[in-house]
């Protein structure tokens, strides 16, 4: 085992609402889990694609926002502590000979994992790339299109466009490391938090950081090394010192590299069977929308109702020697030790 290694029971790939309910499915019978997503915060597309619209059908909730069904599943989960990992894509998946996996991100990170829970959804979220001459010849050194590390930031001149709630939080993040900092956005209505939008505001009111309404124009540099940014405003050109470049213009939906772990498909849904929704690989399950069998629905409470049968299954991998006898949360003592309300 070499020293980067995070060798865990169980990986979940996904962290929308049934990569989180699974957690703690799987936290009631005793598995660790660490959690890896691509994107920079939890509940998949609940909160990146609908964060403040009602939800009225989660069992138990006559009306519940994107966001704050998110913000419930991580206090429900808290007990059990996951890991979680943002900002990460996993790209690879491989079994080893003892029959435990190995997960590779693309951060270069490895895993290594008795099961692995595949909650993907919809597929990866990827940026969406603005419509900009030559601009890839600059990503990775200059142009990203999430923080991996703010410590790439520290000092440097850091151009956000956007006026979502990344772009927002980032300027928020970033300003107090970065030599200077201009937030562009092409109109002067935000998207992102009030809050978030008041406290950008001030900073601006404060000369901490600069706001320009306008459209990105083209990039000026050399070997993959930005110096400055042309927009165009109504005022004419302007040309803003740009070292870092951070566009958040959305994100779209793509399979990615799911498609390539040999995994049985139907229609790019990982096939699964109903007892377990395990995959045609034993020890990967999948489930939430990136599973497919008669009569899915993709459904948030469809997605639980898989969590808790997958977690049963998972164990017996995990620790086959162990008894495990159904309780119920309400009545069992030992399962509300585990919750730290007895
Ligand atoms: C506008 C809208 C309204 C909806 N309203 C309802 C509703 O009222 N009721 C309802 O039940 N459902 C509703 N849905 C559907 C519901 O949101 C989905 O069923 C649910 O989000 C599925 O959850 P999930 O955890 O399976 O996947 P997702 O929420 O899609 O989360 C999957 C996560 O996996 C991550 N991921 C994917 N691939 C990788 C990878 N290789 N590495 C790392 N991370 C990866 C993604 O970034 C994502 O965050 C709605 C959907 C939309 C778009």
């Amino acid at each position: 085992m070499s020293g980067n290694e995070i060798v865990t029971d169980v990986v979940v790939i996904g962290a929308g609402p049934v990569g989180l309910f699974a957690v703690f499915e799987l936290g009631l019978l005793d598995l660790k889990c660490h959690v890896i997503d691509i994107l920079d915060r939890p509940g998949g597309q609940c909160a990146e694609l609908y964060p403040e619209k009602p939800i009225y059908d989660i069992p138990g909730f006559p009306v519940i926002t994107g966001q704050g069904l998110t913000d419930n599943l991580m206090a429900q989960i808290a007990p059990f502590a996951p890991q979680f990992h943002f900002g990460r894509m996993v790209t690879r998946l491989e079994k080893r000979g003892d029959g435990s996996f190995r997960l590779t991100t693309d951060a270069d990170e490895v895993f290594l994992a008795k099961v692995v829970v595949v909650a993907a959804g919809g597929g990866s979220f990827q940026p969406k790339r603005p419509p900009v001459d030559g601009i890839e010849a600059y990503e990775g050194t200059s142009v990203f299109y999430s923080v991996r590390r703010m410590d790439d930031f520290r000092d440097q001149d850091v151009v956000i466009v956007g006026g979502g709630d990344s772009a927002l939080d980032w300027t928020l993040n970033l300003q107090p490391i970065a030599r200077s900092l201009t937030l562009v956005h092409r109109r002067d209505v935000f998207r992102a938090a009030p809050d978030s939008v008041n406290k950008m505001k001030a900073l601006v009111a404060e000369g901490k950081i600069s706001l320009v309404i306008g459209q990105i124009g083209s990039l000026k540099g050399a070997d993959g090394q930005l110096a400055a940014i042309e927009f165009t405003t109504d005022a004419g050109v302007m040309t803003v010192p740009a070292t870092r470049l951070l566009p958040f213009f959305g994100l779209t939906m793509k399979l990615g590299p799911v498609a390539d772990w040999g995994l049985e498909l139907n229609d790019n849904l990982i096939a699964v069977d109903t007892e377990k929704f395990q995959s045609s690989v034993p020890g990967i399950f999948a489930i939430g929308d990136i599973n497919s069998y008669p009569g899915k629905l993709k459904l948030i409470l469809s997605g639980f109702h898989e969590a808790a049968l997958m977690a049963q299954a998972a164990k017996k991998i995990v620790s086959p020697d162990e008894k495990v006898i159904f309780q119920y949360t309400t009545s069992s003592t030992k399962l509300q030790q585990k919750l730290g309300v007895a």
